[in-house]
């Protein structure tokens, strides 16, 4: 054997040995990947259980999982608290019916036409809602004049409310804009 032919030997050796161990390797990815699949698919089953166990047993008390039930409590709270802020932030209300953002002032859904629950404003005297009322129309004038521009809308023919252009009902009155 010369020199050649011994060399392609060890090469063609070598490159098999190769072969087997990528082979190997590859084998164990796949098995890796089934097992985390598997992880996820008990882990995905074990929520599902955790939410059925806990809407069957939240109001039983003095389970064995009090803590576990008084922190997904908090955290109900949190989250319920953190949503009114935001609505508050950004002058909205969540429709009842169809879960979209209104105007928080709006007395119909633009949405789905249902009425909306009136908010807490109501319950101030008429005079300082009017006088709030001018007030906030001066700075709307005042500092959104662009925005405004930028902003299409469409005016209600029944009522003459601006509403935004997409919006399928009328807020004030409940008109179809369709
Ligand atoms: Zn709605
Ligand atoms: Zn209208």
């Amino acid at each position: 054997m010369d020199f050649f032919e011994k060399l392609t030997e060890t090469f063609a050796k070598n490159s098999k040995e190769f072969a087997d161990k990528a082979k190997d390797y590859a084998e164990v990815a796949k098995l890796h990947t089934k097992i985390n699949a598997a992880n996820t698919k008990i882990n995905e089953s074990l929520i599902t259980l955790g939410k059925a166990y806990y809407d069957a047993h939240k109001n039983d008390g003095n389970t064995e999982f009090e803590a576990i039930f008084e922190e997904i409590h908090k955290a109900h709270l949190t989250i319920r608290k953190c949503q009114e802020e935001i609505q508050k932030i950004k002058n909205i209300k969540i429709c009842e019916k169809c879960g979209e953002e209104v105007s928080a002032d709006a007395t119909y859904c633009s949405h789905c036409g249902a009425k909306l629950k009136t908010t807490d404003k109501k319950e101030e005297s008429d005079d300082v809602v009017e006088e709030a009322e001018v007030n906030q129309a001066q700075e709307t004038k005042a500092s959104d004049l662009e925005e405004e521009a930028e902003k299409k809308t469409v005016i209600c023919p029944s009522c003459g409310q601006e509403l935004d252009a997409d919006a399928e009902f009328c807020t004030k009155c409940g008109s179809s804009m369709k």
